[in-house]
């Protein structure tokens, strides 16, 4: 019972420090020059297609085998899963949010679900936009989705949107 509720009050730290990090960094996108902005838009574009060819493969195999487990995917309700240790809300580092962000709309974080240790862009699924995963969270398949996925097909997949986070400069977006 301990243990449990020091992983509750775990939770609840992490999510503060995840908000805070991702609120930066919308603060860090909204200042970028118009030159940082052109450098950003040619990246994105790269980042989102990858996204959208790797979503091709793994949308279908979702749609069969997450309505049956839902509502409790991945047990996030539980304190032994916090997501928020991923860092940052949905998991986002600077890079991958500059990518996901650039000419998009995305949701607002709901986080009233940090009490329930659930992502803020979790509703009955995710509420990002397809194209807009943070590299952390399109690496991510539980035992059911490895077993039905191509699994060698998806890491070459998951190898080239690694290679355009590698080759994206933060420094080109502080001009
Ligand atoms: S991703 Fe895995 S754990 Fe989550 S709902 Fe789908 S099948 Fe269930
Ligand atoms: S895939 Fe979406 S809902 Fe799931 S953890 Fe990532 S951002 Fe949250």
């Amino acid at each position: 019972m301990d243990n449990v509720h020091h992983l509750s009050e775990r939770v609840v730290t992490d999510f503060k420090k995840a908000r805070e990090k991702y609120e930066i960094y919308g603060k860090f996108y909204m200042f970028l020059s118009d030159k940082a902005r052109e450098y950003l838009e040619d990246k994105s574009q790269e980042y989102k297609g990858c996204l959208n060819d790797i979503q091709r493969l793994i949308l279908p195999i979702v749609k069969k085998v997450c309505p049956i487990c839902q509502p409790h995917c991945c047990r996030l309700s539980t304190p032994e899963r916090s997501i928020y240790i991923a860092g940052s809300v949905g998991g986002f580092e600077l890079c991958d949010y500059l990518l996901a962000q650039c000419n998009t709309t995305l949701p607002d974080p709901d986080y009233g679900k940090a009490e329930r240790n659930l992502c803020p862009f979790w509703e009955h699924g995710c509420t990002l936009p397809m194209d807009c995963r943070s590299y952390l969270c399109i690496q991510y398949f539980c035992d059911e989705l490895q077993q039905e996925l191509d699994m060698k097909l998806i890491s070459e997949h998951l190898r080239k949107i690694e290679s355009v986070l590698n080759s994206f400069s933060i420094a080109e977006c502080m001009v």
